[in-house]
């Protein structure tokens, strides 16, 4: 591997570089630094034995800081074809080892970049991966301990506005910390691979629960009244509807890589006795953008068992209309920050309402989430959006909560 001597002052790597390599620094210091807004914000000052640059190795994006020698420095470097070839030839054990360890490396580098205004900046990377491998653990114990509950969001028909399903969220009963929700833990179990024992647990959790709000509606004598905040807003009376309700659940790409893990989740809905009609699963467009050929091969198993499948948070991130034509999905969910905006941006009420219409072109349902004002709930519904979710109407209940809302 290649070596290199970098004088006191000297630039390794500016912010802005194409990266393609990582470095481990043999001898003497390095300062890792990124502009924020023209304004110069330290990282991390890395000393010999450790590695900085990393994520150069995962995708070759441009550099997202700059690495200086603070110091007389020698370096060794990798690159992403030698590390390629390193991995190829390791025994399973340590391949493994390897990417996890790299995910960690990328979310930590991620994590600091983002809070390079709000956390002390200056703390090493080390202190992070030292933290994830903490949180790591209390994960595992979570799992173990079960801590870990489903809090159900209604989900409204936009006609009648009576509930027509949930959408099960994800909480964290911390022992210490009390209740931590999804955003904090969700992105280290999926680089760990947690995700996937949480995910199954999840997904027998709100088969049960669907269960037994069926059975409740099923019960009930006389029709689902809409919700307080539809009450008045309802253009029409709400009908008796025989249409059971449905159950959205979240999945991670991550539980999906495995074909067999994709048939467990067909097997445990069979199992539970639950229309696998009534299952809907919420998946995200980084699934279908980073194995588009594997996407469509689970997509395709989910719905031999006959679950449909959403995509979530449309709208955002890699966002592209090919997808809708190439993967065939039920439910478009978009996305509250067009949601939040369109009140008001004219734009965004535009986007929304071009969604809308081509998911009915394409003969799928739409959900909108974050509905939190009443205009923005009779902007949708002009529009013609199927149903949606929010705080308006409910937050996420507690599973007695939920079941109240439906005794009403
Ligand atoms: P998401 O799937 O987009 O879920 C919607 C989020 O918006 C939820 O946040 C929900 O509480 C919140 N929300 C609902 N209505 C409103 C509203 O009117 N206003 C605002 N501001 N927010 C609203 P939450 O529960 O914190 O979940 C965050 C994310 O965590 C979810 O985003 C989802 O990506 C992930 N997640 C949650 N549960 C699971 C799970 O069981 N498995 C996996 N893999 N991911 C989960
Ligand atoms: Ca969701
Ligand atoms: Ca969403
Ligand atoms: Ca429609």
């Amino acid at each position: 591997l290649p070596r290199q001597h970098f004088a006191a002052g000297q630039e390794i790597f500016a912010q802005g570089d194409r990266g393609d390599r990582a470095y481990f620094i043999d001898r003497g210091a390095v300062e890792i630094s990124t502009d924020k807004a023209g304004r110069k914000v330290v990282l991390a000052r890395l000393g010999s034995g450790e590695l900085f640059g990393e994520l150069a190795l995962i995708n070759q994006q441009t550099r997202s800081a700059t690495a200086v020698a603070v110091e007389d420095t020698e370096v060794v470097s990798i690159n992403a074809e030698q590390l390629d070839a390193a991995i190829k030839t390791a025994n399973p054990l340590l391949r493994k080892l390897l990417q996890v360890n790299l995910g960690r490396f990328q979310w930590t580098q991620q994590f600091m970049l983002q809070h390079a205004d709000t956390v002390d900046a200056r703390q090493p990377l080390e202190q992070k991966a030292r933290r994830d491998l903490a949180t790591e653990k209390e994960i595992q114990q979570a799992i173990e301990e079960q801590q870990f509950e489903l809090h159900y969001q209604p989900i409204i028909s936009m006609r009648g506005g009576q509930t027509i399903g949930f959408e099960a969220l994800l909480r964290w009963r911390h022992p210490r910390r009390g209740l931590v929700y999804p955003t904090e833990f969700i992105p280290l179990a999926e680089r760990t691979g947690q995700i996937v024992a949480i995910g199954r647990w999840v997904l027998g959790e709100a088969l049960n629960a669907l269960k037994a709000f069926q059975m409740l509606v099923g019960r009930g004598s006389g029709p689902r009244p809409p919700l307080t905040a539809l009450a008045e807003a309802a253009p029409e009376p709400a009908p008796r509807s025989r249409t059971p309700l449905f159950m959205s659940i979240n999945i991670s790409a991550r539980q999906l890589f495995e074909l067999q893990e994709i048939d467990a989740i067909g097997d445990a809905v069979m199992a539970s006795g639950v229309d696998p009609k009534q299952v809907k699963l919420e998946i995200t467009e980084s699934l279908l953008v980073d194995d588009p050929v594997h996407a469509q091969a689970a997509i395709q198993l989910l719905r031999e068992y006959g679950m449909r499948i959403a995509l979530d948070d449309f709208g955002t991130g890699y966002s592209s209309l090919s997808y809708l034509h190439q993967f065939p999905m039920d439910t478009l969910k978009i996305d509250q920050r067009f949601v939040s905006t369109m009140g008001r941006d004219p734009k965004s009420y535009r986007i929304v309402r071009a969604i809308v219409g081509l998911a009915e072109e394409l003969g799928m349902e739409t959900i909108a989430e974050g509905i939190e004002r009443n205009n923005q709930l009779a902007a949708l519904r002009e529009i013609g959006c199927d149903a949606g979710q929010g705080y308006l109407m409910s937050r996420p209940a507690s599973f007695r909560e939920a079941r109240r809302l439906l005794q009403q």
